[in-house]
């Protein structure tokens, strides 16, 4: 199912979403529905407040491979680079935002399981932006510049 895409002024963005307790039924929808979302919107990776859930799940595509994250946490930072982003819920603008350039972040699997990640370049940006979304940060909150308005 397709899930509406909240935008930036929502509410539910500003919010420090909550830890994931129980994989259960409605949440492996709520993955399924995240990801099916992120596709048709052309996006790189979705967080579950995005989508008006306040859990701390985030689904990312990485490679073509739908990904998703509960719980992430990251563990270590490492360099620094700064680029433009964009976002599903900050229509018409890119943003730049300096961020690490490789992390090491753990998170649970779809069936509960723990397990650390090492990600650098796009992969890394994208894990990195989605979990901003799980403490109610977006990309404006982090602009080291003006943003650009794009056309899309
Ligand atoms: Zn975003």
């Amino acid at each position: 199912m397709i899930l509406e895409i909240r935008k930036i002024g929502d509410p539910i963005l500003k919010v420090r979403a909550k830890k994931v307790e129980k994989i259960d039924e409605k949440v492996k929808k709520l993955i399924n529905d995240m990801i099916e979302t992120m596709k048709f919107s052309n996006g790189v990776g979705l967080a579950a407040p995005q989508v008006g859930e306040s859990l701390r799940i985030i689904v990312v595509d990485y490679e073509e491979k739908p990904m998703a994250f509960i719980n992430p946490e990251i563990l270590e930072r490492e360099g620094e680079s700064i680029e433009y982003e964009g976002c599903l819920s900050v229509p018409g603008i890119e943003v730049p935002v300096k961020r690490a350039q490789s992390i090491v972040f753990k998170a649970q699997d779809i069936n509960g399981r723990v397990k650390k990640y090492r990600a650098k370049g796009l992969f890394s940006r994208v894990i990195q932006h989605e979990i901003d979304h799980l403490d109610g940060v977006l990309i404006v909150d982090k602009a080291v510049e003006e943003p650009l308005q794009v056309e899309k």
